[in-house]
């Protein structure tokens, strides 16, 4: 690639140079970049990125689908890495340790969220890893970069057991799905329907059938039929067909909703018991219309939940460590990006992609 832009920094700041790859303009393709990083500050952590997952949620936001984004735009926030230098205050890791950073780098630590340890849902909104304003001013980018700089509070440790290039998409794609499983009491005795087989699909597929609950994909179509019941699912239907809403209605205790793009809810709450609740984890730029009846009827819950704390995160990596869980990846070079999000926009991806981040 090309190199195309520099970035800049306010000039109180010590930087150094990262390579990058981004998105110039809502509607341009990603090219190669230089962008300015913080240097190492004594909370810090320098962390040299191995690999990087692609989200779909890097593609809504660099194409300014849910609002302003400070271009040039450096997506990635399942990041996998080493750790290169630490800070003079940092005693949890040292160089050489094996190292994620996932969808979020800060919060104001002060809220009550934050001090019950739920930092995703500071009060003062937490600091996204990429596009957002940072406590000291400066711009956050994302993961399709070759190094990283990120306070220690917000690095979570990749255990041994998990190869780099398979837990990269556990950052996002794990957590945001595990989450909400762990907290509708996903296990044993639950029948839980994952709705959309792709990254965070298939991560809740695996997790929701290592927790010990009745899995079932509910898919557009019966293409991926196959893999589906080979990451652990029980059933597989496909939403395409008006047979599936009549032999699921009332089954299912929790239904996890992963799709990018709006669907029929109406249809898919009247597949939940009474009490049931489904958990849009998907987020659509536009509303999703909701219709009362379905809830009040059989008193069901809609809700929505986004990624999951830090100490979740850790739970979560070790959750997989110890059942053998991790993400099914094709890994690309930095040259692919482009190509990779359109096969994402065109739900052909089985079931993440995972930048090479040494071809940048
Ligand atoms: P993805 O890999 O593209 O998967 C989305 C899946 O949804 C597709 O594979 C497809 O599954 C289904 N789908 C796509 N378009 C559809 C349509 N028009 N109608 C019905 N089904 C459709 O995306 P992802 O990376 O898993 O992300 C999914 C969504 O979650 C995105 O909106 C993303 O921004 C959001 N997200 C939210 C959080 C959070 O914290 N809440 C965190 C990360 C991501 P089938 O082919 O099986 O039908
Ligand atoms: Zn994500
Ligand atoms: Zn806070």
């Amino acid at each position: 690639m090309t190199e195309t832009k520099t970035t800049s920094t306010p000039a109180a700041f010590e930087t150094t140079i990262a390579r990058a790859v981004g998105a110039p303009a809502p509607d341009a393709p990603l090219g190669a970049l230089k962008i300015d990083r913080r240097t190492v500050g004594p909370k810090d952590i320098r962390i040299d990125i191995k690999f990087c997952g692609i989200c779909h949620s890097d593609i809504h936001f660099a194409r300014g689908e849910w609002g302003k984004v400070p271009y040039p735009a450096v997506p990635g926030h399942e990041i996998a890495g080493i750790v290169a230098a630490v800070g003079s205050e940092v005693t949890r890791f040292a160089p050489g340790d094996r190292v994620g950073v996932g969808c979020m780098v800060n919060s104001c630590r002060e809220c009550e969220n934050c001090q019950a340890g739920d930092e995703q849902y500071c009060l003062a909104g937490n600091t996204q890893t990429y596009g957002s304003t940072d406590r000291d001013g400066t711009v956050t980018y994302g993961g399709y970069s070759d190094h990283v700089i990120v306070d220690a509070d917000f690095v979570v440790r990749i255990p041994d057991g998990l190869e780099l290039d398979v837990a990269a998409p556990l950052l996002c794609a794990g957590i945001t799905t595990y989450s909400p499983l762990r907290h509708w009491n996903a296990g044993p005795g639950k029948r839980v329907a994952v709705v959309g087989l792709g990254g965070l699909g298939h991560m809740a597929v695996k997790l929701a059938h290592a927790m010990g609950s009745d899995v079932t994909v509910l898919s557009q179509s019966l293409r991926k039929q196959k893999d589906g019941l080979k990451l652990g699912a029980n059933a597989y239907y496909a939403t395409s067909d008006d047979a599936t809403f009549t032999e699921l209605a009332g089954r299912f205790d929790l239904i996890i909703n992963t799709v990018s793009a709006g669907i029929d809810i109406g249809r898919f709450l009247t597949l939940l018991k009474t009490d049931g609740s489904l958990v849009n984890v998907g987020a659509p730029p536009e509303p999703l219309p909701v219709p009362i009846f379905p809830l009040l009827l059989q008193r069901r819950s809609f809700a929505g939940s986004a990624i999951g704390s830090i100490r979740e995160t850790q739970e979560m990596l070790d959750f997989c460590a110890k059942h053998g869980i991790a993400a099914e990846i094709e890994v690309i070079s930095a040259a692919e990006i482009n190509e990779a999000w359109e096969r994402v926009l065109a739900s052909d991806v089985r079931y993440r992609f995972v930048i090479d981040n040494s071809t940048l």
